[in-house]
């Protein structure tokens, strides 16, 4: 016989992939089909893709390729950046944002986030415009959210002609002023790796622009340069995406707005019982900025103590939880020494010891919620 306490615990991951009922059964059939007709690369399921996505995001272009990182270097070498051009980055932000803009020669330069909602600040940002010149920056839409001054960016850079590349891997689904980031976005990208909002069953990732010179230059870049099968017109590389991922994707796609759904829910039932308990819980939760609608991508929470604290007292009671940046990029051990800031970056490491994220993925139980919500209560 089971002990009552035993009974009592239950374990939440800090994310699960749950499917929608045949999911699976579908992705088979279209990867049964790809089997048959031996169609493993530039078939019909890029295009389908490329066109649902189109209506999704209400973006002008897209171009899958192989990776969210390839994406930003695809975006970078399309509106020309080249080795010693500066490039401005948020310092809190995922590694390969960085990793783009060194791999394609540059100097990024590093850029500290503010307390309103995370994100690159404008005001430091432009600071480090007057004092660096940059070709180009890349600003980064943290959480599924993005900056609450994104048309200030905007139109910033394009009035000192600096272009703006949007690393989007997080926020598809977002809206900002009730619009699609994407639809007004001069360059954005996105990672479908598969723990992302629209995840690949591996590695995926895409391009969309409203320039179609761009999307070309894009398209080639990622397919070894080509202008014909056998004529080159640029150094470019292989990051193609294949068809397999390209039918998970469009399958994905028919249900990413349940996803979405299911996770704005989970997150407002956190929100809702925080507000309830303010006093005596042990986080205070974070949202997005009151002009953009989140996609529910992460929960993010400040610990009243620290992250590492908490986190191992909901370990204790089988609760798993993230910390998805624990650095800014300013203090990782692979950061070259020519990597610049304009302040100390004080914010970014803050955050990135106080930020806990909590169990959120689509279609998560209520008995998950309000059993982290209990344990919160209680560590
Ligand atoms: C996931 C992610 C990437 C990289 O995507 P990959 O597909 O893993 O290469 C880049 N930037 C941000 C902000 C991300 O979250």
């Amino acid at each position: 016989m089971m002990n009552s306490q035993a009974q009592d615990i239950i374990s939440v991951p800090f994310i699960d992939l749950r499917f929608e009922e045949g999911f699976e059964e579908r992705v088979q059939k279209r990867w049964q089909e790809s089997l048959l007709s031996k169609s493993f690369i530039g078939g019909i399921a890029a295009k389908e893709l490329e066109n649902k996505i189109l209506d999704f995001t209400k973006a002008k272009h897209f171009v899958p390729c192989a990776n969210g990182t390839d994406a930003i270097q695809l975006a970078l070498r399309s509106i020309g950046i080249e080795p010693k051009d500066n490039v401005l980055i948020p310092d809190f932000t995922f590694w390969a944002t960085y990793e783009a803009v060194v791999n394609v020669g540059a100097n990024p330069i590093m850029i500290d986030v503010n307390f309103t909602d995370f994100q690159m600040d404008f005001d430091l940002f432009i600071k480090a415009v007057e004092k660096y010149k940059p070709k180009a920056a890349v600003l980064v839409h943290l959480y599924g959210w993005c900056s609450e001054r994104l048309q200030d960016f905007r139109d910033y850079c394009n009035k000192h002609e600096i272009y703006l590349v949007e690393d989007a891997a997080q926020a598809i689904g977002t809206y900002y002023e009730n619009k699609s980031l994407f639809e007004k976005a001069f360059i954005a990208t996105i990672s479908f790796y598969p723990a992302k909002v629209l995840g690949a069953a591996g590695d995926a990732g895409g391009i969309f622009t409203s320039n179609e010179e761009i999307a070309r230059l894009c398209r080639q870049l990622s397919n070894h340069g080509r202008s014909t099968h056998y004529g080159h017109e640029y150094v470019g590389w292989n990051s193609r995406m294949d068809e397999l991922q390209a039918h998970f994707l469009s399958e994905s796609l028919d249900h990413l707005e349940s996803r979405i759904n299911s996770r704005r829910k989970s997150e407002q039932k956190y929100v809702e019982f925080c507000e309830k308990n303010k006093d005596s819980l042990t986080v205070n939760m974070c949202t997005s900025p009151s002009n953009i609608t989140n996609n529910g991508y992460l929960q993010v929470s400040l610990a009243k103590t620290s992250f590492s604290e908490l986190s191992n007292k909901l370990l204790k009671r089988g609760i798993k939880t993230g910390n998805v940046y624990p650095n800014p990029i300013s203090s990782q051990k692979g950061t070259l020494d020519k990597s610049l800031l304009i302040t100390n970056n004080k914010i970014a490491e803050y955050l990135s010891k106080k930020i806990i994220n909590l169990p959120l993925f689509p279609y998560m139980k209520d008995e998950e919620i309000s059993y982290v919500c209990e344990c919160l209560k209680e560590a």
